[in-house]
C-alpha cells in the first residue's frame, strides 16, 4: 500500500479523499491557492504545499507545479479528484514519468474515451449500443445538415472535445440547424480549442442512467450497479440517486454487463462510470439504453452507489493504485436500499442561480444524513471556483425514506449570508413527479417558476422572529377588551418591511441585533429596523442603511436636495451584485454619508430622508 498522497484538488473531494486516507494510514499533502489557504482540507491535511495564485488555471491546473510539490513533500501518488486534471491524459503520463503513482487509469484508456466521437467508434466496434448519429470526418455544414435530416429531428450536436453540459445545442427542425450549428461550433472553439462535433439523435424522455465499474491491474472488472442522474438543470446533475427507479433486474443485467464491457474494451484501472441515455417514454428497456460517454473518474454522485453497496470507493482507488486486486468480486457486491444525493451550491436561484459569494457567517447541515463538504461555518467562498460546497447523502430502505430524509436535512439547512440552493432542491425533492420516481432530464426546465422557493419567510416564522427581537410585550393596556397591538418596522435582509406581531407567541426578553429566520432551507435575517449606524445618527424612518458590507459604485443625489419617493439615491455593489436603495417616502435628502467608490459596513448610515410635511 502507498503511504502517502498527495491530493490534486480542493473542496468537499479533497476533504472525502483525505478522510479515507487518513483510515487507511497514508500521510496526506493538500495543495493549496492563494484562496484557500486557510480551507478546510489544506486544514485537514497532514501536510500543505502552496501552489499559485487563485486563478485555478495559475495554481489547480498547473500540472507541473503540482508534481513539483509531491516531489518537495516527499508524497509518493496523486489523487486527482474530480475535475482540474482529473481526465487530463497528458498530466496522467506525467506524474508516471516522474516516478510517481497516479491514483486512476492508465494514460492510454484516458484517451481513447477522452473525445465523444473516438469513443463512440471505439464503443460500436466493442459491440456496446451507442446512440445513433453521425460520427463522420467530413465536418461540412452542407454534410452536417444532409445528416441530421436523415437521422430526423429533433437531433443534439455536440462538440467532439465538449464535457460539462458544454457545447451542446438542441436543433427541433432543419430550418434552425444552421444557426444552431455555427454558435455550437462557436462554444466548442473558445471552450475547447476543437470545432469538430458529432451530430446524436435527440432521445425523447431522455433518462440519465450511469453505471459504476471498476478495474485492477490484474485484468478484473466488475461493475457497482447503476445511478440515475436525471435530474439537471442545464445538462448539469442536481439530484443523483442509486439505484434507478423503475430498473428491473434483466434490464440492470444488461446495461451492467454493457458497461463492463466499455470499459474491458479500453484496458480500465481504476473507477470509472460508463454513462448511458435511456429513451423511458415506455419505461426503462435494455433495447432503448445506449452509450453516450465514460468519465475517467471518480464522479461527484459516488456516494450514492458507496450507500447502496456499502464499499468506500476511494478506498478501492488506492488499493488499485497500489497494485492489489479488487477488494470484491462480482458476487461479492449488493444493493442495499436506496439513496439519493444533492447537490448544495452556493447560488440564489431566485436571481438566475448566479454563483453567491462571502463569508458563511451561518452554516449548518445538521447530522441527520451524510455531508460532504469542503467548508464550515467562517469559511468564505470565493469567486474563484466551482459553486458546490457540499453533498447531502441520504440511505434509506425504500426510495421514500431516502427521499424524506433528505428533503427534511435540506428544510433544516442553515446557510447564511451567502445564498444557496437548498430551498430549491427541497421544492425538487417534493415534486410529485420526482416523489413518484417519474424522473427525466426535462423535469427541472419544465417546471422552472414551480420550483422556485418562497421569496419570504412564512407569516408564522416572521412574528416568531419580530417578537423575538422585540421581547415581552409591556404589561397590559388601559383598554379593557382591547388587546394592545404589537406592530413594527423591521429590516429583513436590508428591506424595510412592517410586521404585526401581536398574535405570536410572547419572548421572554429582548434579542438586540438580529435573528436569522430558517425555514424551507432559505435563511434571512430579521433586524430590528434602527439597526446600528442609524442609531448613532439619531435617524428616524427616513434611514438608509448598508443591507450588506459592499461598495458605493454611484451616487444619484445631492445632500439638501429634495426626492420622491422610489427615487433612486445610491448604488452598491455587493457580492457581485448590484443593490439600489431608494428613498422611502418624499423628503429632503438631511444626511449624506457615501461616496462613489467607498467602502461601507453593513448597517452603516449611508443617507437620512427627512420627510416634507
Ligand atoms: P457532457 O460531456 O457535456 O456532460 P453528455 O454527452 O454527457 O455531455 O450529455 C450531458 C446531458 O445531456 C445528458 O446527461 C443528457 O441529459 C443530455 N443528453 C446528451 N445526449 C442526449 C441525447 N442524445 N438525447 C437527449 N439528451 C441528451
Amino acid at each position: 500500500m502507498i503511504q502517502s498522497l498527495l491530493i490534486a484538488n480542493r473542496g468537499e473531494i479533497a476533504c472525502r479523499i483525505i478522510r479515507t486516507a487518513r483510515a487507511l494510514g497514508i500521510r496526506t499533502v493538500a495543495v493549496y491557492s492563494d484562496a484557500d489557504a486557510d480551507a478546510l482540507h489544506v486544514r485537514m491535511a497532514d501536510e500543505a504545499v502552496h501552489i499559485g495564485p487563485s486563478p485555478a488555471r495559475e495554481s489547480y491546473l498547473v500540472g507541473d507545479r503540482i508534481i513539483d510539490a509531491a516531489h518537495e513533500s516527499g508524497a509518493e501518488a496523486i489523487h486527482p479528484g474530480y475535475g482540474f486534471l482529473s481526465e487530463n491524459a497528458d498530466f496522467a503520463q506525467s506524474v508516471l514519468d516522474a516516478g510517481l503513482v497516479w491514483v486512476g487509469p492508465n494514460p492510454h484508456s484516458i484517451r481513447a474515451m477522452g473525445l465523444k466521437d473516438a469513443a463512440k467508434e471505439r464503443m460500436i466496434a466493442a459491440g456496446v449500443p451507442v446512440t445513433p448519429g453521425y460520427l463522420g470526418a467530413d465536418q461540412s455544414p452542407e454534410r452536417l445538415r444532409a445528416e441530421a435530416d436523415a437521422i430526423g429531428y429533433p437531433v443534439l450536436i455536440k462538440a467532439v472535445a465538449g464535457g460539462g453540459g458544454k457545447g451542446m445545442r438542441q436543433v427541433d427542425d432543419a430550418a434552425a440547424f444552421a444557426d444552431a450549428l455555427q454558435s455550437c461550433q462557436r462554444e466548442a472553439a473558445s471552450s475547447f480549442g476543437d470545432v469538430r462535433v458529432l451530430i446524436e439523435k435527440y432521445i425523447q424522455s431522455p433518462r440519465h442512467i450511469e453505471v459504476q465499474v471498476f478495474g485492477d491491474r490484474h485484468g478484473q472488472v466488475v461493475h457497482l450497479f447503476e445511478r440515475d442522474c436525471s435530474l439537471q438543470r442545464r445538462h448539469q446533475k442536481v439530484i443523483e440517486e442509486a439505484p434507478a427507479p423503475g430498473m428491473d433486474d434483466a434490464t440492470r443485467a444488461a446495461v451492467c454487463a454493457a458497461a463492463v464491457k466499455a470499459a474491458q474494451a479500453v484496458d480500465y484501472v481504476g473507477a470509472g462510470t460508463i454513462e448511458f441515455i435511456a429513451d423511458a417514454s415506455e419505461g426503462l428497456r435494455a433495447d432503448r439504453i445506449w452509450f453516450m460517454e465514460m468519465n475517467t473518474r471518480l464522479q461527484v454522485e459516488h456516494p450514492v452507489t458507496e450507500a447502496i453497496t456499502g464499499q468506500d470507493l476511494v478506498e478501492w482507488q488506492l488499493r488499485v493504485a497500489s497494485g492489489e486486486p479488487l477488494p470484491c468480486t462480482q458476487a461479492d457486491l449488493t444493493i442495499t436500499g436506496h439513496a439519493i444525493e444533492a447537490r448544495l451550491y452556493a447560488e440564489d436561484p431566485a436571481k438566475g442561480f448566479l454563483p453567491s459569494i462571502g463569508t458563511l457567517e451561518a452554516f449548518d447541515l445538521g447530522e441527520d444524513v451524510r455531508v460532504d463538504t469542503g467548508v464550515e461555518q467562517g469559511s468564505v467562498i470565493s469567486p474563484f471556483y466551482d459553486p458546490m460546497i457540499a453533498k447531502l447523502i441520504a440511505h434509506g430502505e425504500t426510495r421514500e425514506d431516502a427521499r424524506e430524509q433528505l428533503a427534511d436535512a435540506l428544510d433544516e439547512a442553515v446557510v447564511w449570508p451567502v445564498r444557496s440552493n437548498a430551498g430549491f432542491l427541497v421544492e425538487a425533492l417534493d415534486h410529485p413527479d420526482f416523489a413518484a420516481g417519474r424522473v427525466d432530464t426535462g423535469l427541472i426546465a419544465r417546471e422552472g417558476a414551480g420550483l422556485m422557493p418562497p421569496a419570504y419567510p412564512s407569516e408564522e416564522a416572521l412574528t416568531a422572529a419580530a417578537a423575538e427581537l422585540a421581547g415581552p410585550a409591556p404589561l397590559a393596556g388601559f383598554r379593557l377588551n382591547a388587546a394592545p397591538r404589537r406592530a413594527a418596522r423591521f429590516l429583513l435582509d436590508g428591506q424595510a418591511i412592517d410586521i404585526d406581531f401581536t398574535d405570536a407567541e410572547d419572548a421572554e426578553e429582548a434579542v438586540t441585533t438580529s435573528v436569522l429566520i430558517s425555514e424551507g432551507g432559505q435563511t434571512w435575517a430579521l433586524a430590528p429596523f434602527r439597526a446600528s449606524g442609524a442609531a448613532a445618527g439619531g435617524a428616524g424612518d427616513g434611514a438608509i442603511l448598508s443591507p450588506m458590507p459592499g461598495r458605493v459604485i454611484a451616487v444619484e443625489v445631492d445632500a439638501g436636495a429634495s426626492v420622491t419617493k422610489g427615487q433612486k439615491l445610491l448604488t452598491l455593489e455587493a457580492m457581485k451584485m448590484e443593490h439600489s436603495l431608494v428613498a422611502p417616502f418624499d423628503g429632503i435628502v438631511a444626511e449624506l454619508n457615501a461616496e462613489a467608490g467607498g467602502q461601507v459596513t453593513e448597517g452603516a448610515l449611508l443617507a437620512r430622508i427627512e420627510a416634507a410635511d
